[in-house]
């Protein structure tokens, strides 16, 4: 089974994600995640990736669209996968359509994780990370509504779509996401 998670920095995605993908047995492709690793292991790719990270921005659909290839090459994930992070935007989005297609392995849901902005700033405030100041926050939060926001109708227009509100404690929201995919 291949999903789509989508939901705003903040949502609490990482923790869910990883709950689901225990749950489903499939592998966790969180595009964030591989960034940060190409970082800490000092590759070309971390090297271009890292100042767009740091200030909150999309790193360029290339060089994500590069990671993402290379990683639905691996034979673990012939079956599925959870995509967490990715897609971020329109182009990126009939991109995956494109390669899984080709592999006809399409998409089998995109759930979203909904949460108020209130609440998200809230949040993200309370982590350590470090890209998660101020001024990174609120421009990730304007990203996402500019960019990120109009996959979900992409997916919408697909009947893809299934929403989960966010609010309440990691279990209350896990339970939801599980009704989601049962
Ligand atoms: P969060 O959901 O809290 O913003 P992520 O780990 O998903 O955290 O992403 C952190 C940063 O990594 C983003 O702000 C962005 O710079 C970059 N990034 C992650 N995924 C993508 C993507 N699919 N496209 C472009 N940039 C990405």
């Amino acid at each position: 089974m291949f999903i789509v998670f989508i939901g705003p920095p903040g949502a609490g995605k990482g923790t869910q994600a990883q709950q689901l993908v225990d749950l489903l047995g499939i592998p966790h492709v969180s595009t964030g995640d591989l960034l940060r690793q190409a970082i800490s292991d000092g590759t070309d790719l971390g090297k271009s990736a890292s100042a767009y990270m740091q200030a909150g921005k999309l790193v360029p659909d290339e060089l994500v669209l590069g990671i993402i290839g290379e990683r639905l090459e691996d034979p673990a994930l012939a079956k599925g996968c959870l995509f967490d992070g990715f897609p971020r935007n329109v182009d990126q989005a009939k991109a995956l359509d494109g390669l899984l297609t080709a592999r006809g392995t399409p998409l089998d849901m995109v759930l979203e994780i909904q949460v108020d902005s209130d609440e998200l700033v809230r949040r993200l405030l309370a982590r350590k990370r470090p890209d998660d100041t101020p001024e990174t926050i609120s421009h990730r939060l304007e990203v996402y509504t500019n960019e990120t926001a109009p996959v979900l109708q992409h997916y919408a227009d697909q009947g893809l779509l299934k929403t989960v509100d966010g609010q309440g404690t990691p279990e209350d929201v896990f339970q939801r996401i599980r009704q989601c995919v049962e």
